[in-house]
């Protein structure tokens, strides 16, 4: 049966919508695929050593920071580009890389 609702037909309707839909869950699985891709930043990284980044904020050294408070961290930093719920998200920092939510670096700035 071929059936035509306002001159379109109905099969050739379905065929592209399911075209669509499997374009569509191709693009944001590879979209998913790039974020998770990205690798976390090495804390020995000479540009990581440099801004005193631990991924750990609790663990950075106080002598050499005495500006860090424990409040602060990667997910409260208007750097940060992941959610406040993502464990790791990418810095412009350290492109290419991922932080650690938890972590913190001597960029840090309060997220407006
Ligand atoms: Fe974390 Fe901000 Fe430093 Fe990036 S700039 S590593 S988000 S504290």
């Amino acid at each position: 049966m071929n059936t035509k609702v306002a001159g379109i037909d109905r099969r050739h309707f379905l065929r592209v919508g399911s075209a669509l839909a499997v374009t569509t869950a191709a693009a944001l699985t590879s979209r998913r695929a790039s974020a998770q891709a990205a690798a976390k930043l090495d804390e020995k990284d000479a540009q990581a050593i440099g801004l005193g980044y631990r991924h750990d904020s609790t663990k950075v050294d106080k002598a050499k920071f005495p500006k860090h408070a424990a409040t602060q961290a990667c997910s409260n930093c208007q750097f940060y580009a992941g959610k406040a719920s993502d464990p790791w998200g990418a810095c412009p920092l350290f492109q290419g890389k991922q932080v650690n939510a938890k972590g913190w670096c001597s960029a840090w700035a309060k997220k407006a």
